[in-house]
């Protein structure tokens, strides 16, 4: 049977690409969109609501994929989580504050949920690769330095991706990202500390996503990087998750479990 799917952020360039490829796939069912104005002609979806009005059109769908904003996602998951309750939702969507985070465990409750800062397979083995390095190269050793370049519309810096590589590596040397993160360094930015994780974010033109982590020591460097050619490997992976999510019990999941790594 064919998995039921409603897009939310339907109109954007993710939003679009999700509903190709599922289209493409041929084993979903849309149902429709969700994105800012209301419409029923555009993108040549069955119909596009906004947040205020998708209740039915959630109600109807297995799966909810959301690739929106912030603010968005935070609406979505609250005025619309009666409607989710016994689905699941796949969310895309980066820059989400730890509100919606905190939002999101309620969510998991009584709906199957989903976040991924990136949903290519590259990454998610990246991400494992990355802590593995982490535990062996020592802080007191190895300066691990992030950067990341994406187009010129992404709102949000570092990139979701870039946080995630950089909460593996704190992870692997049992501290939290919050206190050693150093985002950028500018003017009198003094000796670097031991232990820092630097964030540096690139931004401009059409790049799809680059990320690096660096573990830099004084006689040799480890670099760890990923190089995404196109956008529709990210919607290729929430496809692929929303596949694997329909049906599933109440709880948080990530691409580890879709990816079985
Ligand atoms: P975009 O700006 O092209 O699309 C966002 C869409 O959300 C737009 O159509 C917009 O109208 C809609 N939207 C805005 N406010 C809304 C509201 N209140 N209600 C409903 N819809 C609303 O952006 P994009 O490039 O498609 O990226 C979308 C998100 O996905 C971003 O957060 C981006 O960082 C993230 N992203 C994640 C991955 C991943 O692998 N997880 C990959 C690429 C992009």
């Amino acid at each position: 049977m064919a998995t039921r799917i409603v897009v939310s952020g339907a109109c954007g360039r993710m939003g679009q690409t999700v509903v190709r490829l599922a289209r493409e796939a041929g084993d979903f069912e849309i149902l429709g969109g969700i994105d800012r104005e209301a419409s029923t002609n555009e993108h040549d979806l069955p119909r596009i609501d906004t947040i205020a009005t998708a209740a039915d059109l959630v109600r109807q769908a297995d799966v909810v994929i959301d690739f929106s904003t912030s603010d968005a996602t935070a609406a979505l998951i609250r005025e619309r989580a009666g409607e989710l309750r016994g689905k699941a939702i796949v969310i895309g969507t980066t820059g989400l504050g730890a509100e919606t985070e905190h939002a999101l465990d309620a969510l998991a409750k009584d709906s199957a949920v989903l976040l991924a800062a990136n949903f290519s397979i590259g990454v998610n083995l990246m991400l494992g690769l990355v802590e593995a390095a982490a535990r062996v190269l020592a802080p007191d050793r190895f300066d691990v330095e992030i950067v990341e370049a994406h187009h010129r519309h992404k709102a949000d810096a570092p990139s979701g991706t870039a946080l995630a590589l950089g909460r593996a590596v704190a992870q692997a040397r049992g501290v939290r990202l919050d206190d050693v993160r150093k985002d950028g360094r500018t003017g009198k930015s003094g000796a670097r500390p031991t232990g820092e994780i630097g964030f540096h974010a690139l931004r401009g033109g059409g790049v799809a996503g680059d990320h690096e982590v660096a573990f830099i020591g004084a006689l040799e460097t480890l670099a760890i990087s990923h190089h995404a050619v196109d956008r529709s490997i990210f919607a290729d992976g929430a496809i692929q998750a929303a596949r694997w999510m329909a049906g599933k019990a109440a709880g948080r999941y990530t691409m580890k479990d879709v990816l079985g790594i």
